[in-house]
């Protein structure tokens, strides 16, 4: 038995949580689940939406899935995902986009994996309020360093990207792509203008890539490479990003496959993994049996794939990818008429995913 921890999540989460564990179950992986709570259902018993017993099942078992959880707003409380990834040091964040028959989209064959790097970059959180003395003081030393001024009234981002930090989620996507047999590696970043932050970037990956001659390497700028996964999609394999980038092209291409009820991810680190759909908590549809488990149960896939249970990941994903091709019984987003009668909830698409992994 594996010990993995479930993190049932507030809003649509414990419903697609449920059936995505349910989906699992039925390939036979053999996972003993570990019950873990956050978000704003435990806020409310405990007087915090992360419990330590949450973070101390995850640190344990190194592997975890997580249904989505609501960012509370005005508690003093940060986001509780981005407090998990900082906590357990998950820098890289990996969203496969494939296309599946069935799910309506402008293309039919894509097939990217984003890595995006999850630590530093604009999304450090290192920022100077516009006004306050900190921001005041820096802006004098910028001013009296470098040849451009700022102007007094400026709020203030850092852009840190490190060696370190670049090497890693280089490495880990050149080791993703050898893993997975894939054939190319690309490299995004805006070196051109950001010569010290992106240029710095670009170096470390060349110099990565170096290690890894069976696998095809490439870099892009930034502007160039989103016009051309809109134009070329197919030219792209496996592409590495800095933390803004990676945000805004991982949504790009959930875009390509048809949006985020069908994107999975994961955040991976040395100390443990997190697998989770793009999707957020949608408080709306809560308890209503009604939204599409799809990305949670593909995060399962990938789950199950990281923990080396390769069979069951593939059965899974062709339990979905045919239970969406037949488009018989699935959620009402996957129907071409958002109103068709004959969607069904979230746990009756679950049971037809389990009744084809039994069928195979
Ligand atoms: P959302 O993804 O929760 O929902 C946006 C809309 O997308 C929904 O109203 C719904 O129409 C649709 N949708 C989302 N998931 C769906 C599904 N599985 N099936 C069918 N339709 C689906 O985005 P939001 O409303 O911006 O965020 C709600 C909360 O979730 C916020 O508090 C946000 O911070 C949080 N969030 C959490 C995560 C996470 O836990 N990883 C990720 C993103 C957002």
């Amino acid at each position: 038995m594996v010990d993995v921890t479930l993190i049932t999540g507030d809003g649509i989460g414990p419903e697609i949580a449920e059936a995505t564990r349910r989906c699992v179950d039925a390939t036979g992986a053999g996972l003993n689940w570990e019950m873990a709570e956050a978000g704003t259902d435990v806020m409310e018993r405990l007087g915090t939406p992360l419990p330590d017993a949450t973070i101390e099942s995850v640190k344990k078992n190194g592997v975890a899935l997580k249904a989505p959880i609501t960012t509370p707003v005005g508690t003093g409380f940060r986001s509780i995902n981005v407090y998990l990834r900082q906590t357990l040091d998950l820098y890289a964040c990996l969203r496969p986009c494939k296309s599946y028959p069935g799910v309506r989209s402008r293309y039919s064959d894509i097939d990217l994996v984003i890595v995006r790097e999850n630590t530093e970059d604009l999304y450090a959180g290192i920022e100077f309020e516009k006004g306050k003395n900190d921001t005041a003081e820096l802006i004098g030393w910028l001013n009296e360093h470098s040849e451009r001024k700022i102007s007094d009234d400026s709020g203030i981002s850092i852009k840190p990207i490190s060696v370190k930090g670049t090497e890693r989620i280089v490495r880990f996507a050149f080791d993703y792509a050898r893993k997975l047999g894939r054939r190319k590696v690309t490299s995004v970043h805006k070196a051109n203008i950001m010569k010290f932050s992106d240029g710095l970037w670009l170096e470390v990956s060349r110099e990565v890539a170096k290690n890894y001659p069976d696998i095809e390497f490439e870099d892009r700028i930034v502007d160039n490479m989103c016009m051309q996964l809109i134009q070329k999609p197919e030219l792209y394999d496996v592409i590495v990003l800095p933390n803004l980038y990676g945000d805004i092209i991982s949504d790009l291409c959930a875009g390509l496959v048809g949006g985020l009820g069908v994107a999975p991810g994961a955040n991976i680190g040395e100390k443990g993994a997190i697998f989770e759909a793009t999707h957020g908590s949608a408080p709306k549809y809560k308890g209503q049996n009604k939204v599409n488990p799809t990305a949670l149960i593909l995060s399962g896939v990938l789950m199950l794939r990281h923990i080396g249970k390769i069979t069951e990941a593939d059965n899974l994903e062709n339990a979905v990818v045919a239970v969406i091709a037949e488009g018989k019984s699935v959620t009402y987003d996957m129907k071409p008429d958002r109103n068709d009668p004959t969607a069904v909830g979230t746990s009756q698409m679950a049971d037809a995913i389990i009744e084809k992994i039994k069928s195979q």
